[in-house]
């Protein structure tokens, strides 16, 4: 088939082009054929660097290569058992640090990978979400308002569909679709109205399409080259610490300047001195901190990914950690989203639905009896709309033997047996229809649907028109408020008459009482369409209703929601809800949830769009509730909120919660229900759409960045300890107290593996009783700064005096020398290993159990018994210039080792804990009249 003939054939025509069928679209054998024949439906990726490229990069770093050239010089000097083992331990170091960061891209590849897009295709007779990759020509797809167009397709069927296709055309209006042929052979894409393109995002309605073109073959892959985009994954915390690592690098040149210079004054050799100098500047040089961090980064995306969370852009790992505020919608996040319709409410008489879940088992009863239904007009009425104004349907689980399989994939919801395909709402139409006698199977054959308007948040409202014994009818359910506006007639015991202001009022009430008893409330309107109404534009049928009734829904909250909003308030963070649900049905859920505090405010959407910005910034703190909002407010929301020094998260599920979700500090989407626009504009992506998952990703945000902060005192206090003790010594004219293989030895072995430990610490215990930290934080902040220089000072001081102790036994002494400087290099070993326990606290060693980190206790055990290879295995002790120590000398090791990290320990016990916990976040007790 020619390229760009498809918009001109016939829907017939297009299916046997593509040997495809439209009814039951293509048999999965088929699909995996072609699959394997065209290849998958990706566009191609750039260019990935290769592990060899990896390794090698490794030895790019500029002090590596002073020392490789040093080491050279060495060998060329004759020192050959000097220059093999320091470059062994060189190669030992670039392979720590290549597998550090060959882990660290796997894991940001496998992230990317989490998040690719999904598509509806109809495979074998049946709807089945699976990767869009997988998609091949013949391929038949369902669409929805907030989908991104998988593949290139033709339209089969459109339902108001629009889409936004600036990518490709430049156009930024959405344009609308049809699914007719256009006969002109030549025309431009912006004019295919019947041609989806891939990448392109269907912004209204629904439609179905054929997949004609995938991969590369399509418009998006022609232009691929052109837009393809490296999403930055850098976070502006590893970017502070590259900044922070240039630094570092001068300080530490400039120290092992001086230490050589001073050496060089006092009379040590030069090339030794030269040789330490480099070795010093190595060791001092924290070199593997971006990788550790990464790993740090990485690892805890995959525990929140455990927890339900998948963040799709890493920076946003840090900024969880200061969420102060969560807005959070209220229907399926906060509540179950498995609804229940209890009450209905018609012509002024209240009735009582019985039966649980999606059985389709119970009954209609008003005043506690059973209601006629065959008699009853307006019941009959109300249940014909729920059912024709319907998508959702509810079978049960073994005549729908594919269930199971769309479980899997999340096309449907299974609750005792019962499977739901479609929106929870209708669904809970479906089955009071089904209850009651009216199901949407009984009237088969008799409607037929014509068009559907579909429902959004915006409209908050849905109709469909349909044909019947030759007449045509529309059915509209809705918010009850709204759709109200559309009615001129009510019907009342039967009968249509005026829609009053009095049976407003009725209306009104009823649907307000039901709303204050949690109950999601909708109302149902019909008209039959005279002849004469020609017109299928949505303005001229929605309007002249004749209202019916209501009916009021359970939606019970999520079970675990009430402690995560619990844990957020002891966490500092304060929990909104946003809903296009009625404020009463908002605020018990509230209430029940324990969200609204005492004085808290509740507002709704046309409060707000009465509300200056003024009142609005002033009002923000203390309003908890914001019901019957559009998308649109929620941006504004998000402003006010951030105006007043907020961090804010922010969920949504649909395309107009998208620029609320872009302009939040962490966006975040719905895994299950969210549309790929809401994906795609979010950081942040909850796979059970579950409040909790929020929580629970802000804890492990919270616990990352307090892990960051522990490795980087552990190897900046280490360094610090390392580049003191030489530099004393040089300062009062003492022998070097590390010789430079040594010093090499105590950065291979005592940073890498306990820092990595670090990384994947525990948190500790009060960690969510803390205020959220500032997002303008520095990462030294809260003493962290003293705590490296004041550790760091202690650890080279203690070691020096180790080291000048053994050094007067017999001075002068070169056996005694290197004595000593073995004393030295256990010291500053041990007391590196002491301290990295200290490190997991932010009070002292004594404020946790130094067992619970298993790895960390690894790493440790490895240090220790790698030190002691070096010290006791012969053939070692020449290489690394050491001498086997006895009882008194570990004694002296270990007291010298230990007291700074129990000094400072001790110091911290004494001392009152700075710790303050955080209050209600509530300030002052305002409310206003609503
Ligand atoms: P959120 O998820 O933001 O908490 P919500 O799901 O309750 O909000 P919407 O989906 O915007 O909010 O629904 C708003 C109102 O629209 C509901 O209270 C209900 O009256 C009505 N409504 C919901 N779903 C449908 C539907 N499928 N057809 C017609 N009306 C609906």
């Amino acid at each position: 088939m020619e390229q760009g003939m498809w918009h001109g054939l016939e829907t017939a025509d297009l299916a046997q082009a593509l040997d495809a069928n439209l009814d039951t679209g293509l048999a999965p054998g088929t699909a995996a054929e072609r699959l394997a024949q065209i290849g998958r439906n990706e566009l191609s990726e750039g260019k990935k660097t290769s592990p060899l490229m990896l390794f090698l990069g490794q030895f790019k770093d500029f002090m590596v290569l002073v020392l490789m050239g040093a080491t050279l010089i060495s060998g060329l000097l004759g020192e050959y058992l000097d220059a093999i083992t320091i470059v062994a331990i060189i190669v030992i170091n670039a392979v720590l640090g290549f597998v550090q960061e060959f882990r660290a891209e796997k894991s940001l590849r496998a992230l990317k990978a989490l998040s690719a897009p999904m598509a509806k295709a109809l495979r074998g007779g049946d709807i089945v979400v699976i990767p869009a990759s997988e998609l091949v020509p013949g391929d038949v797809v369902e669409l929805e308002s907030g989908d991104r167009i998988p593949a290139d397709l033709r339209f089969i069927e459109t339902n108001s569909c629009y889409a936004e296709e600036s990518a490709l055309t430049g156009e930024s209006v959405p344009v609308s679709k049809h699914c007719d042929p256009i006969k002109a052979a030549d025309i431009p894409l912006g004019d295919m109205r019947n041609i989806g393109f891939m990448g392109t995002m269907i912004t209204r309605g629904t439609a179905k399409g054929i997949v004609v073109r995938t991969g590369m073959n399509t418009e998006m892959g022609k232009i691929a080259n052109l837009i393809q985009q490296t999403e930055t994954m850098e976070t502006p915390l590893q970017h502070r610490l590259e900044q922070l690592g240039k630094i570092l690098i001068i300080v530490a040149l400039a120290l092992t300047v001086m230490v050589v210079v001073a050496g060089i004054l006092h009379g040590q050799p030069a090339y030794e001195m030269f040789l330490a100098g480099v070795s010093l500047a190595v060791a001092a040089i924290p070199e593997g901190l971006p990788a550790i961090v990464t790993i740090a980064l990485a690892l805890g995306v995959q525990r929140m990914i455990k927890r339900r969370a998948i963040v799709r852009k890493l920076p946003s790992v840090e900024t969880l950690g200061c969420a102060s505020v969560i807005c959070s919608d209220k229907t399926g996040t906060l509540t179950q989203n498995k609804m229940t319709v209890t009450q209905l409410w018609i012509g002024g008489r209240g009735m009582d639905i019985t039966g649980e879940g999606y059985e389709p088992a119970g009954g209609c009863f008003e005043g506690g009896k059973p209601v006629d239904i065959k008699h009853d007009q307006s019941l009959r009425r109300l249940l014909q709309v729920a059912a024709l104004c319907n998508n959702a349907t509810v079978t049960k689980l073994d005549q729908d033997p594919d269930a199971i399989k769309r479980k899997k994939s999340k096309t449907a919801v299974v609750q005792d047996e019962w499977v739901l395909k479609g929106d929870p709402t209708e669904g809970a139409l479906t089955v009071l229809a089904a209850k009651l006698g009216a199901s949407a199977k009984s009237m088969e054959g008799l409607y037929k649907r014509v068009k559907e308007y579909p429902f959004d948040s915006e409209r908050k409202r849905m109709s469909v028109l349909v044909t019947h014994q030759g007449g045509r009818l529309i059915c509209t359910k809705g918010a009850p408020d709204m759709l109200m506006n559309q009615c001129t007639y009510m019907l009342w015991d039967g009968k249509v008459v005026p829609f009053t202001a009095t049976l407003k009022q009725k209306v009104n009430d009823a649907a307000e009482k039901m709303a204050a008893g949690a109950l999601r409330v909708l109302g149902f309107a019909y008209r039959e369409l005279r002849p004469q109404d020609a017109s299928e534009v949505e303005s001229d049928v929605e309007n002249q209703l004749i209202f019916v009734g209501l009916s009021g829904m359970i939606d019970p909250p999520r079970r675990e929601v009430k402690d995560a909003i619990a844990n957020c308030r002891r966490a500092g963070i304060k929990t909104v809800m946003i809903t296009g649900d009625h404020q009463l049905t908002a605020e018990a859920i509230a209430g029940q949830l324990g969200i609204m505090p005492r004085g808290g405010i509740a507002v709704s959407g046309q409060q707000l769009n009465e509300m200056t910005e003024e009142t609005l910034d002033r009002l923000a703190d203390n309003i908890f509730v914001y019901a019957r909002v559009s998308p649109e407010h929620k941006l504004r929301i998000v402003k006010a909120l951030q105006r007043k020094g907020h961090v804010v998260a922010m969920t949504g599920d649909g395309v107009n919660d998208a620029p609320a979700i872009k302009a939040a500090d962490i966006g975040i989407a719905m895994g299950i229900t969210g549309t790929d626009v809401s994906k795609e504009a979010s950081s942040l992506v909850l796979s059970d759409d579950n409040f909790s998952s929020i929580v629970a990703a802000i804890e492990e945000g919270r616990g990352i960045y307090e892990n960051i902060r522990k490795f980087i005192r552990y190897l900046l206090a280490s360094n610090v300890g390392e580049i003191l003790t030489m530099f004393l010594a040089m300062m009062a004219g003492l022998p070097l107290p590390l010789v430079p293989i040594q010093i090499l030895w105590v950065n291979l072995v005592t940073d890498g593996l306990p820092a990595m430990a670090l990384g994947v610490d525990q948190a500790e215990k009060d960690l969510m009783q803390q205020k959220p930290r500032s997002a303008k934080e520095n990462i030294f902040a809260r003493r962290l700064g003293w705590k490296i220089i004041s550790r760091g000072i202690l650890i080279g001081v203690f070691t020096l005096l180790a080291f000048w102790v053994t050094l007067r036994i017999r001075p002068g002494d070169p056996q005694n020398l290197v004595h000593a400087q073995t004393v030295a290099f256990a010291t500053l070993v041990m007391a590196q290993l002491i301290h990295v326990f200290d490190c997991r606290s932010s009070r002292s060693i004594f404020h946790r159990n130094i067992l619970q980190n298993k790895y960390l206790l690894f790493a440790v055990l490895s240090s220790v018994v790698l030190m002691a290879a070096v010290l006791y295995v012969p053939m070692l002790q020449p290489i690394f210039k050491t001498v086997p120590l006895m009882f008194r000398d570990w004694c002296l090791v270990i007291v010298a080792a230990g007291i700074p990290t129990f000094l400072m320990g001790i110091g911290s016990v004494l001392g009152t804990s700075n710790k303050k916990k955080t209050k209600w976040p509530l300030q002052g007790q305002k409310s206003i009249a609503r």
